[in-house]
């Protein structure tokens, strides 16, 4: 993943009142690519969106925007993490049979 500025994560931030876009926690925060760059995103500022780590997790390789997002989730639990941090394993694994 590219490194992205300091000074753009903070703006990022800024616009999205620090806090996960999708569950509103404010700790663990992440900048998050709408349009995964595998998909074709790009580095720029409206590609970037605020993410805790285990929504960013979550979101993975979908093309997602919650910018304006009415619908709050409940913050994953660790628990949840870990189990899809090993789906995420075991999927890789698979793929590379
Ligand atoms: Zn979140």
């Amino acid at each position: 993943m590219p490194i992205i500025d300091n000074e753009i994560r903070e703006v990022i931030y800024a616009r999205d009142g620090y806090r996960c876009l999708r569950c509103h926690r404010e700790d663990r925060l992440t900048i998050d690519h709408i349009i995964p760059l595998s998909k074709g995103g790009s580095n720029s500022m409206d590609n970037y969106q605020t993410l805790c780590s285990p929504c960013n997790l979550w979101k993975g390789n979908m093309v997602k925007s919650f910018i304006g997002n009415k619908h709050i989730v409940p913050p994953i639990s660790a628990v949840e993490e870990k189990i899809m941090r090993l789906q995420t394993g075991t999927t890789m694994r698979f793929k590379k049979r």
